[in-house]
Formats: C-alpha cells, structure tokens, sequence
C-alpha cells in the first residue's frame, strides 16, 4: 500500500498537467462545524461497534445521518478544542497557530478590541485560494473583534448592542476567501443575518442552519458563480445551533423538538454527573432538537454532494468548536474549561477510497487541524512555517510517512487582562493550562497574584464523568508525572506559561 501511494503522487500531477484545466487533480473540502456541540451527542457512540472506543454514555439523541456518515469516516474519539471557546477556536483553525500568535486571544467583542486575527497570519483558506481552490465561508466567523464598519452604515457598528459582539468582515480581511455569506456573532436562530460576499446584508427569516445549508448546495451546484468552474473548493460551513439560547421553540424546529418534548429528566440525561436541579436542566430538550436538526442539515448537503457526483472527490469534516457541560460539574457555563463534556469534540473525516474506516483515539487538538487539512488535499509542502500544529495526514491515510503521534493534549485558557477606564481590555491573564494524557486530565488554575488557584486531576479511565477530583499534595508522584507533560507541552506550544515560568511562580519547580 506504501508503495503505492509514493507513486500515485507524481502520477496524478502528470495526469493534470497533460490534461490542462479539464481534470481536477486536488480533492474538495468541505469542513461543516456547529458550534458547541458535544461529542456525547453522537448517538452512534451508544451503538455495538463504537461504544467500546469510549467510556461514556451518550446522550439520547437522533442524528441518522451523523451516525451514517461515521461508519464512512475516519471517527476520533478523543480530539480536543484546545483553547474550547468560539473566538480562540477559529482563530487555531483558519491559522494553525496558538492564540497568543494568530491574535484571538479572547471571545472577541468590541470591549477587547487586542483579540482579532492577525489579517497577515496565513489561514488555510489563504493557502488553499494561493493553490488554485475556490474558498468560501458560509455562517459564524466570530474571530474578529467589532468595528464601525457597517456596509449600509459606515462609522457605526453593525448593531446598537453595546458592547457590540456581531461584525462585518470587509473583503481584506477574509484571507482567501472569495465567497462570503457570514457575519460575527448572532444568536437569534430562527431570524439570523448575513452579508454577502458584496457586502450586502440579508435576514431570510428562517432556520439558519437550514438557510446555510441552502447557501452551501448554491455553492456546490455553482448556481450563481460561487466558485471558479473546474477549480477545487474549500467551504468553511459554520453553523450556530446547538449553541445557545435553548429555551423555547423560538431556538430549533418543532419538529425536531417532538423527539423529546415528552422525555423526563431522567431520559433525557443518562448520565450520573447531572445536576437536573440546575437552572439549566430543561435546556436539554432544546439542544438535542439543534443537535437533530444539524444532523439532518448535514444529511442534506451530503445527500447533494452525493447527486452531484462530487462525494468521491470531496473530504468532509464535521466537527465542533467546543463542547457543551450540559449540566455536569455543577456549572452552568457551556464551555471554557478542560472538563471532557466542554474539552473533547467530535471530529469525523470521510474521504473515499483514501481514509479507512474506523475509530482512532489519536488526541489531535486544533492547531493540528490546518496542517492536516492542507497535507491531505496533497499541499503538505505549502504548509506555512506558522502554522504550528502536527500534520496528521500520514496517520489518518495510513501511508507510512514519519508522523509524529500527540501523546497528550494541551489545554489553554485566558481570561481578561487589565481593564481601563472605559472598561476596555488590554492584554490577557492566562488563568490556566492543563493537558489530557491518555489516562488523566488535569489542569492548574493561578490566582491574578500567581498563586496556585485550583488543581483538577481526574482519572478518566476509572472515572469518566470526572465526579471525583484526586487531590494533588496527597498524591505527589503523579501530579509530577503530570506536571512534566504539562511543561513539556506548554514548551512546544512556547506558551506564555513557559516563557514567563509560571510553574516556578506558582512554586511548582
Ligand atoms: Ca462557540
């Protein structure tokens, strides 16, 4: 097999170059990324042959298509958001580099005006246009911190909300992105807008995952001149739902919502580390209703690549920015913290004939995915010298090459540095890291004057839904054993915790 892929390379560029523009050489890309959804909300993990890949329930849920699509796809079980919130996460994924150097350092608003993408960091979607794709964005960017740039308004934001959190992206600042059909951040789901790649806004009044996933078969039927006829494509599609609100049946569909509107508490949360006395509790009715109503959007535009005739030459991604607690760990914040429920994500990758099925617990975290991405659509030799993730592709196609296998995932949060009068951000505090090794999870949590704020060790083997914390100073050997993983990782990623040696301050060295 080895053998044969060294030679199918240079083949297929032969094969192009005597054939001119009629043959596509490179395969499409198509990366689909709702936001907030749990990997526990895949209800495949419940079935016969995944459920031994993982130690957990999942939840009650129905995602059909999902659960076809896995048994297509390359299944990881233990990918993780690195930094597991919306802003930090696209920022890693468009430009394959950590936070404190693609700039989106913080959930961007107009309050932290410092966390913004970098318009010279090179993207994936900067590498892929340069290479002759055709790339287009449909849905949440959120990596942008808000400016008075209103197309139909300029000098103002593009909304009244003060502090603004929604954004216009004007065409500088798109990185290789040639359609547009996105804004910042809206969680209106049912009445959603956008501004197109001209700069014009549109409020279709209608489910914004179903109107993105319209927007998304436009774009590979080519209807209006979306993309460059003959010329492969990358399409970024970033859904809101399952995020945030999930109150009512003004969040999701109805009919989406008639699955569990008449399941109790203890149907619908399987899982022992659930507090249904939290305020929070009835949410899960709704979320599972967002989390069925992706899955059929994303049934839809497979079903389209499908009619196309476009699925064989097409890798499709589906995955997440974060997670979603859920109502574990008595918290009701959704994300931003290395619990497995808001750290782990889903990661599935299809690509026919090249990828082989199966369930892989490799611990890729985000900035592995730009390099991997771009290696596997054949551009591994354009991966920018930035980017500073793993190029996985040799793992996932099996094919032999030298790759190196993350042993534990880094985990990264930062909170708000100083604020100024007018209550504006300037810098960040890197209240913690923490890593994920094969068997445990652990972070350190530091106090603004460098103390050591709170230690989280879980046994993940032995305890799953991380209900019983191991205390550090009583078990000395391992919490060193961790530590040294932790500073291993924090100096690859040449992290402020390792450049600054915050161990040593918090007295760890
Ligand atoms: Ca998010």
């Amino acid at each position: 097999m080895t053998e044969i892929w060294k030679y199918l390379v240079p083949l297929s560029g032969l094969t192009l170059a005597a054939c001119g523009n009629n043959v596509q050489e490179r395969p499409n890309v198509i990366y689909v990324f709702p936001d907030q959804f749990r990997n526990q909300s895949l209800a495949f993990w419940n079935s016969e042959a995944y459920s031994g890949y993982v130690r957990w329930k999942a939840d009650p849920t129905h995602t059909p298509n999902l659960d076809r699509f896995a048994d297509e796809a390359l299944v990881l079980s233990r990918a993780t958001s690195t930094c597991p919130l919306s802003s930090p996460y696209r920022g890693m994924f468009l430009s394959g580099m950590y936070p404190e150097r693609n700039g989106v350092t913080l959930n961007c608003m107009a309050l932290r005006p410092e966390s913004t993408l970098d318009p010279k960091a090179v993207c994936i979607s900067d590498v892929f246009a340069a290479n002759g794709y055709s790339c287009g964005y449909i849905g949440k960017l959120h990596a942008e911190t808000p400016m008075k740039n209103d197309p139909a308004n300029p000098g103002h934001y593009v909304s009244d909300r003060d502090p603004e959190w929604d954004a216009y992206t004007p065409p500088e600042r798109r990185h290789g992105f040639s359609y547009w059909y996105s804004y910042g951040t809206f969680d209106v789901h049912k009445d959603p807008h956008y501004w197109d790649t001209e700069g014009v806004r549109h409020d279709p009044g209608e489910y914004s995952v179903k109107h993105e996933t319209d927007k998304a078969i436009e774009f590979l039927r080519n209807e209006h001149g979306e993309r460059k006829a003959g010329a492969p494509f990358f399409l970024a599609v970033a859904y809101n739902p399952p995020h945030s609100p999930y109150e009512s049946l003004d969040d999701c569909m109805e009919e989406d919502y008639d699955l569990y509107k008449d399941m109790c508490y203890e149907e619908l949360y399987v899982r022992p580390n659930a507090d249904t006395t939290l305020s929070k509790a009835p949410a899960a009715r709704y979320y599972f209703a967002n989390v069925t109503g992706v899955d059929r959007e994303f049934g839809r535009l497979l079903a389209e690549l499908e009619r196309l005739g476009l699925d064989r030459n097409t890798i499709v991604v589906f995955t997440s920015d974060h997670g979603e607690t859920m109502c574990s760990q008595g918290t009701l914040d959704p994300k931003n913290s290395i619990y497995t429920e808001s750290f782990n994500v889903p990661f599935l990758i299809r690509y026919p004939d090249r990828i082989r099925h199966r369930v892989d617990s490799t611990m890729l975290g985000t900035t592995d995915i730009m390099p991997t991405m771009l290696a596997l659509a054949g551009l591994g030799d354009k991966i920018p010298e930035t980017a500073e993730g793993r190029n996985l592709a040799p793992l996932f196609l099996e094919n032999g090459q030298e790759c190196e296998i993350p042993d534990a995932a880094l985990y990264i949060r930062n909170i708000d540095g100083e604020k100024d009068g007018n209550g504006i951000v300037h810098g960040i505090f890197p209240e913690a890291r923490g890593i994920r090794t094969d068997r445990y999870t652990m972070e350190i949590a530091v106090t603004r004057d460098w103390k050591i704020k709170r230690v989280l060790i879980f046994d993940d083997w032995n305890d799953p839904y991380q209900m019983s914390c191991i205390p550090y100073r009583e078990n000395p050997e391992l919490f060193a054993d961790l530590c040294d993983v932790l500073g291993r990782k924090l100096q690859e990623a040449d992290d402020i915790w390792y450049r600054d040696n915050i161990m040593e301050r918090i007295g760890l060295e």
